[in-house]
Order: structure tokens, then C-alpha cells, then sequence
């Protein structure tokens, strides 16, 4: 039975009734995780239920089960099986090879480990293939001396190992034969493992390459070589720290002397049995821009399971956007050709009116970027080279002490611009939707509808648009800073801080944008790699007070604390910053434990972004609360119109009507006088109404629940309406206390400071003190963001978080305003 031949063969080969065992799965990351998870494992047999030449897909049995795979993946597979002729006895009851015979040969041949060298031109491949494998192959202090691929084996802690020595390219595109040589090499003969040589003295440009294999999803170890040359200049590399980041292991070697090579080829090894805890897949961030012509593209490719079960789509998408021919033409008989190409089309065109530059450098930068970020934190220049650098900017900018207060001048100036630019077109939008509500008031029909047009839906929506052009003013910004590379090199210098919340530095744009609004800022968190990172972000971002909240403070503020509004507003904004704090550590060591996985932050070239597309930029984050404003608050508005609306009759406690007809029968009273009564009438009569609304009695029913913090029902009706969106507490706030004119907040701040208890214990005591009016501040911080933010989250995340926000940040928001009013209490 030794006699019998064994052989491996891809498991699409196998004719009905041949078993095999299997010994390696190719392909890239995301095809060998479901292969793997389907039970197709190394040393596990398989049987061909059913393979005839067309048939497609394959039927198998696999661990007792019947599993069918596409040919396609079926040809990832090798399996070591009896050659043809002995398919009957390997399967037969009396089979001549014994299934442990077979498993173990099996064993053996998993143990090849098919390897690859690459890296740029001399970089010392060829010295590491001769040192590792013994062989005697040229080495020259020049490029090109390896003109085609050379073999060599060599063994090691029970592997064989087949070395692959690849001509030497400084990029894996398609310029060049070389070049191209490697590529196919890698996506074709798809070696088990790569080794990039990388040359210590010259990593920025050699790690270039290293992103193309980032790109390309495949195992990859790294020979930092030349290692002596590093020392001898003096400087210093965190190697370790850069593999975590790349999510590659590195190893240092020195290859002339044959140092460091027994380890890289036990790293080999590890890797190529999936034991090593450094490798994981890591997404080069190529910037919005970029990174949405790649979605774009994915989507299309991923519609072809066959393609991107061999290869990454995202790889496939980045090198499409570059222009490439080779894939393109890799592509041309797939049936979504036609859709890939024009897609292709587009979003290059796109991409290069947006930058100016052709799609392929832009790619190219942003490359050479992530190299930058990923090296200003490993790599320590010895001294005399530091300065000479075209980073002075970056010098200053990303200056462990320097770089904070140059970006807390940078963030002032936008909230100040904000502010103060948004004003203008602030009043003209507020003139312009009172003038539209004046319109419909005076040219429709009393009745319902009018009502609901008026103060429902140009009330409700009229308060809210009023907004925008802030907001589109601090979106404006947060863009151009992004565009200029200014951003990155924000989340670079947080990236420490934020660390201790076990945050990224990357979440911080997120958070600078919550205060603008929360929903773009939930959606900024895809820009985070990590699920764990980006559910923390989205957790915390409602405690960035958002632009919505700014008119109740300034409305609460503007009436109890005259004397230090500054001051106070700062505090509410640092409270929310504080709780944010606290909330991500609590997080951090219940729900998110986790190892911290670090990870590159690229530090893309600074560019003077166009107007055109940062203003592009500035739209698509305005549409999302645009959007809000046409869907959810346009409902909510209605909704909350209505429970105040009716029912329509209630019984007042004195004829209103007849009053007001007393009144203005009236003789012995002027013009003005009558006036003045009249509408006192008409609002006290409004206020009772609103009090027997439906969200009147809810606001009654709340009332129990917010006594303890010395909350009234009106204020409950204000919290509940603005469960659809902050802004909409104002205006409640108006119509309850009845001010004549919710835009004049005069009168409204009289109001509010004239308001008595109407029962209970503290019956005729005003109802805001300066600590009740603190206290609903907080309240309005923290509680239940808006339903537009639960929505964001919700799609961002699932129902799940999206519950649990709505639950978990009331509760805080009650016990903080409890906690403010009764001990508060103590001492006032
Ligand atoms: P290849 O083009 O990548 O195949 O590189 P070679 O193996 O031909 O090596 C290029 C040059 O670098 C040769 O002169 C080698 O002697 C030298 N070299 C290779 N590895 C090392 C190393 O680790 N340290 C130093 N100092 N020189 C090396
Ligand atoms: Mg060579």
C-alpha cells in the first residue's frame, strides 16, 4: 500500500465518489474565513457527492454534512487523494489506504509553505533567498540583477519551505515587466506567504509597496533587512508597534550575514497557520473621496461571488480607480463589465475634477500618507536628519505640546465664525418663514388646516431651518480642514488622549461634529475601522452638545443668569464634555473590554482644497440634516401640534369667549386697553387648552417623576416634544407660557421667571430657581439625543444600541438633574 500514489489536486478536480484530505485553502481573507467556518479545514476529508465536467455547483460531504461549493471555490482548495486509478480502494469498505494513512500524509503536505520574496530593487532579496536556502545566486549593488523568479527550498521546524526570489519593483502596478512578473505571481500562483524585504535605511519608500500587499489582502510577514545599516545611522524604529499597526509582523534582519533568518522563517510559519495575534486585515483610509468611488466600485465587483472569492474587492476597486489596464482587462468577460467600466469612468472623473490631479496620484498620496502617519510614530531619525525634512509643518502642527494650542486657536475661530457668520442669514430665514406663516395665516380659511399648516408644519420646521446656515457654516469648516489634511493631523495629536477613553484619535472628528449636529456625527463614524470603536464614538457623540440645544440654554440662561451667561454656557458644553468622559470609561471596561488594536493614522500631503469641493464636501453632510428637517421633525412637528391641538373642546374654568366679548364691547375702556386684555384672555384661555391637550395630560402624567427634580408638568411637555428635536423645547416653552411672540425671548424670559407652582407643596413658589433652571439645562444636555439621532443610530449600529441610547441617557439625564436639585437644595 505505500506503492499507492498520492497526490494533491485543487478539490474541484476530484470526480464523483473520490474523497481527498485536505491540505491548504488559497484565497484571500474574506473567502478562507467562510470556507473555513463552512468546515473546509485543513486535515478534514472530504467526499464528492456529485461532480460532473458542467456542473457547477460541486456537491460535497464534509464532517457528515452535504455542502455544495462553486467550482470557482472548489479550485481554492488542495486535497491530497489517491491518484484516479485508486479513487475505488481509497473508498471502499476494504480500502487499501487507511484513513490515518491518508490524514497523515496529508499532514505532511500541509507542511509546504509556499514562499515569496518581494520588495524594491536592491533591498537584499537575493542575499536573504541565498543566505535561507543556501544557493549561490548573484547579488549586485544594482537594480535588476533578478531578471526572473528563482526557487529554492529549505527546511525548517518540520516545514518545507519553497522560497520564490521575485525580480525587485518599487510598486505593484504595471509600468514596467518586472512589475508585472510579481503581480501575477501573487494573484495567480498565490504563494502561501509573502516576505516583503523592506530596506531599513529607506523605509518610506519601501513600504510603499507594503501598502500595495495591504491592498491586496494576503498574508504577508515583513524582513526588515538591512537592520545594521539602521542602527549604524543612529536612528530607531518601533518595529514591533509599526506591525501592529500594519497588522503585519516584522521582523529585523541583517541578511548578508544570515541574521534574523531562522526567526523571520518561524514567523513564516506562524502566520501560515493563522497562530500569530499581529495579522489582521487593515483598511488603508484613502479619504472620503476616494473611499466612496471604492464602495461604489465594490458593490459592483462584490455582485461576482467567483471574482471576489480569488481576489479582494477592494484591492480589485483601488486599482480600477488607479486606471489600471491589467485588471481592467482581467475583468472583460464578466458578465457586469460593462457596468464596472462606466462605473469606473465616472468615479475616476470625478475624482479628478474633485482634486485636480489624476486618480492614480492621488491614490499614490495617499499611500505615501498612510507611510507618513504610520512612521511619525515609530521611527526616531537620528538627530541631524530630523530638521531637514519637508515635514516643518508637521513638525509644529503634530508637536506633542504645540500642536494643542494651535488647534484650540483653530476651533475657536470656527465656533466664532459659526456664530457670528451665521447670524446674518440667520435673521433672514427667521424673516422669511414668519413672513411665509403671515401669508398662509392671512390668505386661508380659519379651521383646522390652516392651523396645522401654520403652527404645525412652518412653526415646527420654520424653528428649525433657522439652523442651517450655522450649521452649514461649521460644516463648511469641519470639510476644509478635512480637505486641507488639517483633520488628520488633528486625530494624530488626540490620538493619546483619547486613548485613555479607549477611543482612537480618529473618533475625535466625529465628536467635533456632534456639536454641530449629531446625525452627520453618528455617520462619521464609519470613517472608524473598528465596530467596537465606532459604537463607543456613537454612544458618546449626544454628549457633544449639539447646535439644537443652544437655544434653550440661551433662552434659560439669558433669564436666570444674567450675570455670568459666558461662563455658564462654557459649563454646559464642558459638563457634556465630562459626562462624555466618564460614560466611554465605563463603557470601555463593561461592554467594549477589549485589546487596544493600534492602527495607522495616515498623515495625508496638505493640499489647498477648491472651493467647489470643499463646498461639495460642506453640502453632503448639510443634506443629511436637511434630510432630518424634511422627514423627522416635519413629523414630529405634526405629531406634537396635533396632542396640543386636541381634543378641540375642554372646559374651561370661565366663559373665555363671553370675556372676551365683554371686553371688547366694552365702553369705558381705550383702544389699546381692550387690546391688551383681549389678548391676555386669548392666552390665558390658549394656556388652559394646551394644559387639557393630550399633551397637556401626558405632561400631567409625567409630572410625579420629574417632581423630584423640581420640575413642573410644563416642563414635562417641553421634554417630551423635544424627544423629536431639541430645538422644539423653545417653542413648547413659548406656547406654555404663553409669550405673544416666540421669537421675542423678552418676554418669554418674564415668563419663565414669573412662573408659580399651581399645586402641591410648593404651591405659589416660583417654579425656576437658578438651581431648577440649571438642573433643566442638564437635562436637555443629556437626555434621549432626538429621534433623528436614535434613526442614525439605529442604521449605523442596530435597534439594540439604538434602544439602549434612548434608555441609558435619560436615566443619566434624570439622576444628574436629581442629583443637582436635591443637593443643590441642601445648601441654597
Ligand atoms: P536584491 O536586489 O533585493 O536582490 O538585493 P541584493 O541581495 O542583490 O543586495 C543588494 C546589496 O545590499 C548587496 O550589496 C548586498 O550585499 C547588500 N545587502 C543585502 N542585505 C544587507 C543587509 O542586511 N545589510 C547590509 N549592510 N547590506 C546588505
Ligand atoms: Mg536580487
Amino acid at each position: 500500500m505505500e506503492t499507492t500514489e498520492l497526490t494533491v489536486d485543487r478539490l474541484a478536480n476530484l470526480s464523483t465518489g473520490e474523497s481527498g484530505v485536505i491540505t491548504k485553502v488559497l484565497g484571500h481573507g474574506a473567502f478562507r474565513k467562510r470556507i473555513t467556518e463552512m468546515g473546509f479545514v485543513k486535515g478534514k476529508k472530504v467526499r464528492v457527492i456529485k461532480n460532473a465536467p458542467l456542473q457547477d455547483p460541486v456537491e460535497y460531504e464534509i464532517m457528515g454534512y452535504n455542502v455544495s461549493l462553486r467550482r470557482s471555490e472548489a479550485n481554492l482548495i488542495d486535497v491530497l487523494s489517491g491518484a484516479e486509478a485508486d479513487s475505488q480502494k481509497l473508498n471502499g469498505f476494504n480500502g487499501i489506504i487507511s484513513d490515518n494513512v491518508l490524514k497523515k500524509t496529508a499532514h505532511e503536505k500541509s507542511k509546504t509553505i509556499n514562499v515569496a520574496l518581494v520588495g524594491n530593487p536592491n533591498c537584499g532579496k537575493t542575499s536573504f533567498f541565498n543566505q535561507a536556502s543556501g544557493s549561490h545566486e548573484r547579488v549586485g549593488n544594482y537594480g535588476g540583477v533578478t531578471i526572473d523568479a528563482k526557487m529554492a527550498r529549505m527546511r525548517q521546524d518540520g516545514y518545507l519551505i519553497n522560497i520564490t526570489d521575485l525580480p525587485g519593483t518599487y510598486s505593484i502596478t504595471e509600468y514596467t515587466p518586472e512589475e508585472l512578473y510579481v503581480r501575477s505571481h501573487i494573484m495567480e500562483r498565490m504563494p502561501d506567504v509573502v516576505v516583503n524585504v523592506v530596506d531599513a535605511s529607506n523605509l518610506e519608500r519601501n513600504l510603499f509597496l507594503t501598502t500595495q500587499l495591504i491592498d491586496m489582502n494576503i498574508k504577508v510577514v515583513i524582513a526588515l533587512n538591512m537592520y545594521d545599516e539602521l542602527e549604524k545611522k543612529g536612528a530607531r524604529l518601533k518595529f514591533r508597534e509599526l506591525g501592529e499597526m500594519l497588522g503585519i509582523p516584522i521582523i529585523p534582519t541583517v541578511a548578508v550575514k544570515g541574521q534574523g533568518i531562522k526567526n523571520l522563517m518561524r514567523k513564516v510559519i506562524d502566520v501560515y497557520e493563522d497562530r500569530d495575534p499581529i495579522v489582521r486585515y487593515v483598511n488603508i483610509n484613502y479619504g472620503h473621496d476616494i473611499e466612496k468611488s471604492i464602495d461604489v466600485l465594490r458593490k459592483e465587483l462584490d455582485k461576482d461571488d467567483r471574482l471576489v472569492d480569488k481576489y479582494s474587492s477592494r484591492y480589485l476597486a483601488v486599482k480600477l480607480l488607479e486606471n489600471d489596464r491589467t485588471t481592467r482587462s482581467m475583468l472583460k468577460n464578466r458578465d457586469n463589465f460593462d457596468r464596472i467600466n462606466e462605473l469606473t469612468n465616472r468615479e475616476i472623473a470625478r475624482l479628478e475634477k474633485a482634486f485636480g490631479e489624476s486618480s492614480e496620484t492621488v491614490i499614490t498620496d495617499a499611500k505615501y500618507g498612510f507611510v507618513a502617519g504610520a512612521l511619525n510614530e515609530t521611527y526616531v531619525e537620528s538627530r541631524e536628519r530630523k530638521r531637514q525634512r519637508s515635514k516643518e509643518i508637521d513638525y509644529f502642527i503634530t508637536h506633542k505640546i504645540l500642536g494643542f494650542p494651535i488647534f484650540l486657536f483653530a476651533m475657536w475661530l470656527m465656533f466664532q465664525a459659526t456664530f457670528t457668520l451665521g447670524n446674518y442669514p440667520m435673521e433672514w430665514i427667521d424673516a422669511g418663514v414668519g413672513y411665509i406663516g403671515d401669508f398662509v395665516g392671512s390668505h386661508m380659511a380659519a379651521g383646522p388646516l390652516k392651523d396645522l399648516l401654520v403652527d404645525g408644519v412652518i412653526g415646527g420646521v420654520g424653528g428649525v431651518i433657522v439652523f442651517l446656515p450655522n450649521i452649514l457654516i461649521l460644516f463648511f469648516f469641519i470639510s476644509f480642514m478635512e480637505d486641507t489634511g488639517y483633520m488628520a493631523r488633528v486625530s494624530f495629536i488626540m490620538d493619546r488622549l483619547m486613548h485613555k477613553i479607549g477611543l482612537h484619535g480618529k473618533s475625535f472628528i466625529p465628536l467635533i461634529m456632534g456639536f454641530g449636529c449629531n446625525v452627520p456625527a453618528v455617520m462619521a463614524t464609519r470613517t472608524l475601522e473598528n465596530r467596537k470603536d465606532r459604537i463607543l464614538t456613537m454612544m458618546i457623540t449626544p454628549f457633544m452638545s449639539c447646535s439644537a440645544r443652544l437655544p434653550v440654554y440661551v433662552l434659560i440662561i439669558s433669564a436666570f443668569f444674567p450675570k455670568n451667561q459666558g461662563l455658564m454656557l462654557f459649563s454646559i458644553y464642558m459638563i457634556g464634555i465630562i459626562m462624555a468622559i466618564v460614560v466611554a470609561l465605563v463603557l470601555k471596561n463593561t461592554v467594549f473590554r477589549k485589546a487596544v488594536v493600534p492602527f495607522v493614522m495616515e498623515l495625508p500631503p496638505y493640499r489647498m482644497p477648491t472651493l467647489r469641493n470643499t463646498s461639495i464636501h460642506m453640502w453632503h453632510k448639510g443634506v443629511q440634516y436637511l434630510k432630518k428637517m424634511g422627514g423627522v421633525i416635519l413629523v414630529a412637528s405634526i405629531l406634537i401640534w396635533a396632542l396640543s391641538y386636541f381634543p378641540r373642546h375642554v372646559d374651561y374654568s370661565k366663559n373665555y369667549d363671553a370675556s372676551i366679548a365683554q371686553v371688547e364691547n366694552s365702553t369705558s375702556l381705550g383702544e389699546a386697553q381692550k387690546q391688551h386684555q383681549v389678548s391676555q384672555l386669548e392666552m390665558a384661555k390658549a394656556s388652559e387648552h394646551q394644559e387639557q391637550s393630550y399633551i397637556g395630560r401626558m405632561g400631567h402624567a409625567l409630572a410625579p417623576v420629574l417632581k423630584p427634580l423640581g420640575f413642573d408638568w410644563k416642563i414635562g411637555v417641553a421634554i417630551l416634544t423635544g424627544l423629536a428635536a431639541k430645538e422644539i423645547v423653545v417653542s413648547t416653552m413659548g406656547i406654555l407660557y404663553q409669550a405673544q411672540d416666540e421669537g421675542n425671548s423678552g418676554t418669554l424670559v418674564q415668563k419663565l421667571q414669573q412662573q408659580t407652582h399651581t399645586s402641591g407643596k410648593l404651591k405659589g413658589q416660583k417654579v425656576f430657581t437658578p438651581l431648577v433652571a440649571f438642573g433643566f439645562m442638564l437635562f436637555v444636555l443629556i437626555y434621549f439625543p432626538c429621534v433623528a439621532v436614535i434613526a442614525a443610530i439605529k442604521k449605523e449600529a442596530n435597534w439594540k444600541w439604538a434602544v439602549f441610547m434612548m434608555v441609558y441617557t435619560t436615566a443619566i439625564a434624570w439622576v444628574v438633574s436629581f442629583a443637582t436639585y436635591q443637593i443643590g437644595s441642601l445648601f441654597v
